[in-house]
């Protein structure tokens, strides 16, 4: 396995916690506004799908055709805004080691597995599902997601496909928390097309917080 490089704080920030994610594994938290969460691709070609939800009302979420909008394009990179379903901003990409994350080529389900490569499998859908349920949440709150590490190119003619993983162990992307917002993901268990190399591995997250936050803690 590819050694991953250890990244440093962000600047004005503490870290208050860390979670390794298992290949095929999930995770969620409430963020608060101000606060920044780090996925870090561990090993290196590893697809991270992502949600991310208002925490007052979680019907204003992420909305993939809103921030392509506001983006004008199609690829999230350091300075993206992540756009809720009300047009609020919800979250914003403040760094990322590696560019063009996707915002099209949505999660992988039992369904679309036995659809496309004859399985029923595992899948970022029930992975988001088990995540959403923690927040009252269920299957009518899963919309277009966010992939991390993913590369969905678009062609002529509007051709596209998932790509080889562009990722290098140790690749990461930081979001800062525009509001606070209840962040999920699901760690893609996917074998059978290149958005984990056909080999999931694991995913760690990074919790800060601003410096200057600890004296109203
Ligand atoms: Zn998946």
């Amino acid at each position: 396995m590819a050694k991953a490089k250890k990244q440093s704080v962000p600047k004005g920030y503490r870290q208050t916690a860390t979670v390794l994610v298992d290949p095929g594994g999930s995770w969620g938290s409430l963020i608060r506004a101000g606060e920044r969460v780090r996925f870090t691709d561990l090993e290196g070609r590893q697809a991270v799908d992502f949600l991310c939800y208002s925490a007052l009302d979680t019907r204003d979420r992420y909305n993939a055709a809103n921030t392509m909008k506001m983006a004008e394009n199609l690829f999230i990179n350091p300075g993206t805004v992540l756009y809720g379903e009300y047009a609020t901003p919800l979250m914003k990409v403040t760094a990322s080691s590696c560019p063009d994350h996707d915002t099209i080529g949505g999660c992988c389900s039992v369904e679309m597995n036995q659809l496309r490569y004859g399985r029923r499998t595992h899948s970022c859908r029930a992975n988001f599902l088990h995540e959403l349920s923690k927040f009252g949440m269920g299957e009518a709150d899963i919309v277009a997601n966010v992939n991390f590490f993913m590369s969905v190119p678009v062609g002529p003619r509007g051709r596209m496909a998932i790509a080889d993983s562009p990722s290098k162990a140790g690749d990461f992307v930081d979001v800062e928390a525009l509001e606070d917002v209840v962040a999920v993901i699901s760690n893609c268990p996917q074998k059978y097309n290149p958005a984990c190399g056909y080999n999931p591995s694991p995913v760690s997250v990074e919790l800060y917080a601003p410096q200057r936050s600890r004296a109203r803690r």
